[in-house]
């Protein structure tokens, strides 16, 4: 794409505005400001020649979470409409509010992926939710959410998924991540919102916020594409990568109950065992005053890379295996 592309307005996603064999770029009218000036969501469209399932992508529902913008901006890049099955949907930034503030939240401080699917009459997060469900979502038959950390944590490469629905089993291991966690969908995320309308979805989670990492973005990539081959929208070989995924059947933040000065001894990906040093806090004065262990076994999925810590803060997050 380039700066000539046509961009056509919309005020709801029908596959048919865009021709088969053809890649269309439009904005979405969702919501309109104190101006009354639209406030408009990004949409890609890439159509196959053939009928086929429609895959919907979307990034930035966290508007600091953007490593997924260029996974979905090089899988457009890369796929070839006419050869396509069905039909691609990317939504690289679902949070438009959020993501011009640099911020996590939509601009009245509401998390999004925390009042999926909105409400018709609701607040303006409500509306923008019920409305981005609405327009959007409920075309899509298959849904892949990517996220990543959030500020001053990093993450591992992973995916949260319903491993106990085989569909969505095998969309979590197409994407050859660092570790799958089995995590029913909770109420008010996009991933929940999208399952119960049956739309089978995981949540991937992308390293780090507010930056572009280049080998992480080439592994989501990667896993679309994998998806692709999987339901048959491309003829290509499914990419295996040597990494061994570890899989979790559940996960926990471990949090401080002291604030001052926080240092983690364990990296991402690191395998703990029960009672293993993983941080300590020292108060402002250099002494150490607590250290914390880990509660049981375990591998690191994120952690905190923010030193000042206060009672309460987010030391790790732990992937129980089991
Ligand atoms: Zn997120």
């Amino acid at each position: 794409m380039n700066g000539q592309t046509e961009i056509s307005i919309v005020e709801r996603l029908n596959i048919d505005d865009t021709p088969r064999g053809e890649k269309k770029y439009y904005f979405l009218k969702l919501i309109s400001d104190g101006f009354s000036s639209y406030i408009s969501v990004p949409v890609m469209v890439a159509r196959g020649e053939k009928k086929g399932p429609v895959l919907g992508v979307t990034a930035a529902v966290h508007g600091n979470e953007l490593n997924g913008i260029p996974v979905i901006q090089r899988l457009f890049n890369e796929v070839d409409a006419s050869e396509l099955t069905g039909t691609i949907v990317g939504i690289p930034v679902v949070n438009v509010p959020a993501f011009n503030r640099k911020k996590r939240r939509f601009n009245d401080g509401v998390d999004l992926n925390h009042i999926m699917p909105g409400k018709i009459d609701g607040n303006i997060s409500q509306v923008y939710a019920y409305r981005f469900m609405q327009r959007i979502v409920t075309q899509f038959d298959y849904l892949l959410d990517l996220h990543t950390a959030s500020s001053g944590r990093i993450n591992s490469y992973y995916v949260r998924a319903d491993m106990e629905k085989p569909v969505v089993r095998k969309m979590a291991l197409l994407q050859n991540p660092d570790i799958i966690v089995h995590n029913p969908p909770s109420d008010g995320t996009l991933r929940g919102a999208a399952d119960d309308l049956d739309i089978p979805a995981i949540t991937l989670e992308v390293g780090n916020p507010s930056t572009f990492q280049k080998k992480l973005i080439r592994s989501g990539v990667e896993g679309i594409h994998n998806v692709l081959c999987h339901l048959k929208m491309i003829d290509d070989e499914i990419i295996k990568i040597e990494r061994k995924t570890v899989m979790c059947q559940s996960s926990k933040w471990i949090y401080t109950d002291v604030g001052g000065l926080l240092t983690i001894q364990v990296e991402l990906r690191q395998m703990v065992k029960k009672g293993e040093k993983i941080a300590e806090i020292r108060n402002i004065f250099g002494s150490k005053i607590k250290e914390y262990f880990a509660p049981e076994d375990g591998i690191v999925i994120g952690k905190s890379v923010s030193p000042v810590n206060q009672t309460g803060g987010r030391i790790l997050h732990l992937g129980i295996i089991k």
